[in-house]
């Protein structure tokens, strides 16, 4: 399960829908990939966003190969900005759901850096993994039952995003 950032500073998360749209533009129009290259976005508010299907292998500029890995990004540049805890406790609850779903343990957590030559997921986040917070963080969610993602669609994802961007959630 590998962790990343956008590495594109969010000063509001009202921003949040608009930059999911925008990086998904850029790695399907300018990358030429067939999604967004992660399986999950989790924003600064914790609203988490489905990214490519999880049967599809993710995507990296970097020289690492992302066959079987559980791609998730957090909105934003934690080389220069703090990370949110709230986005961190929704990136511990989409690890938790990835593990227990996919029968992986939360000991293989890593940070893109842990595989490429990149600073990815940053400064201000990496500590989190290399440390084993948010190592921990996955395990008391798992050891508690994991946690259920609901998924919205159609008007009700609709309404989520317009609550978002109103700056309401
Ligand atoms: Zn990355």
């Amino acid at each position: 399960m590998t962790v990343h950032h956008t590495a594109a500073v969010l000063d509001s998360n009202r921003k949040a829908p608009a930059r999911a749209r925008a990086h998904q533009r850029y790695h399907m129009d300018d990358r030429g990939w067939i999604d967004l290259a992660y399986h999950f976005l989790v924003d600064a508010n914790g609203h988490v966003l489905e990214g490519r299907p999880l049967g599809a292998v993710g995507d990296t500029g970097t020289n690492y190969d992302p066959t079987g890995h559980f791609l998730v990004c957090a909105e934003g540049d934690f080389n220069q900005q703090a990370i949110p805890a709230a986005q961190v406790a929704a990136i511990a609850d989409v690890l938790a759901w990835g593990a227990v779903t996919f029968g992986v343990p939360a000991s293989t957590i890593r940070g893109h850096r842990d595989w490429a030559s990149t600073s990815c997921p940053g400064d201000g986040f990496y500590p989190l993994i290399k440390e084993g917070s948010l190592q921990a963080a996955v395990e008391t969610r798992m050891a508690a039952g994991a946690p259920s993602l609901s998924v919205l669609c159609g008007d009700a994802a609709i309404s989520r995003v317009a609550d978002i961007e109103a700056g309401l959630i």
